[in-house]
């Protein structure tokens, strides 16, 4: 099976096991999920959620990002890895988007990735999940074991994983591929102990006895 047909038999299987491919981070507006998605890097989502669900009540606006506190808006997200760093790219993003973007989040990648601790990969959550934009494939480190494991990339690094990727699976459904491949890591493919045997890909994975 060449490697753009195998793509489209894994979308067609993940969707019916994952009818509702979406981000599992909460948010009502792009800025919040640009936020989550920062935060969310050596971190869950469901930890990220619980965080947010009080931040997003505390702080309503871009501008409240901003303004706020380093020492208080630092403690607010103390409880997440490598808050620091998290906390101060927030708030220069923010002051950033105010600045640069008339307090919008942008919708490009190239705009995207111009902020202060954002990334591709954020960058292709936020566009797709906030705007329903596909400009890439956001790779994280499920959607780099799922994918090696499958076969439909030979490379270890991220941005690679997503060239490669992006060049086999039709632009319509990148956004999914991604959600999908993530979904199957966390319940399925698990890092340490892949669940083979209960597994819909079995018979088209060629890492099905690893
Ligand atoms: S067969 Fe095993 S290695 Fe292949 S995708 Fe399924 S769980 Fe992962």
């Amino acid at each position: 099976m060449k490697d753009n047909e195998k793509v489209l038999e894994v979308l067609r299987r993940l969707k019916r096991e994952y009818p509702d491919p979406v981000t599992a981070l909460n948010f009502q507006a792009p800025f919040e999920l640009l936020v989550a998605t920062m935060l969310s890097a050596q971190t869950t989502d469901v930890h990220v959620n619980k965080v947010t669900g009080g931040l997003f009540k505390r702080y309503r606006s871009i501008e409240d990002y901003a303004d706020a506190p380093a020492e208080t808006f630092q403690k607010e997200v103390s409880s997440i890895n490598f808050y620091k760093t998290k906390a101060k790219n927030i708030r220069n993003a923010a002051k950033m988007i105010i600045e640069r973007f008339h307090s919008e989040v942008p919708k490009t990648m190239e705009k995207l990735i111009s902020l202060p601790g954002v990334a591709r990969k954020t960058a292709n959550v936020v566009l797709s999940n906030a705007y329903g934009l596909h400009e890439g494939i956001a790779v994280d480190t499920h959607v780099k074991r799922v994918a090696f494991r499958l076969g439909i990339t030979k490379n270890e690094d991220p941005v690679k994983i997503e060239k490669d990727l992006m060049a086999i699976t039709p632009k319509k459904d990148w956004g999914d591929l991604s959600h999908l491949l993530i979904f199957h890591g966390r319940k399925i493919c698990q890092a340490k102990k892949p669940r083979h045997q209960e597994c819909v890909l079995y018979d088209i994975c060629p890492s099905n006895n690893i």
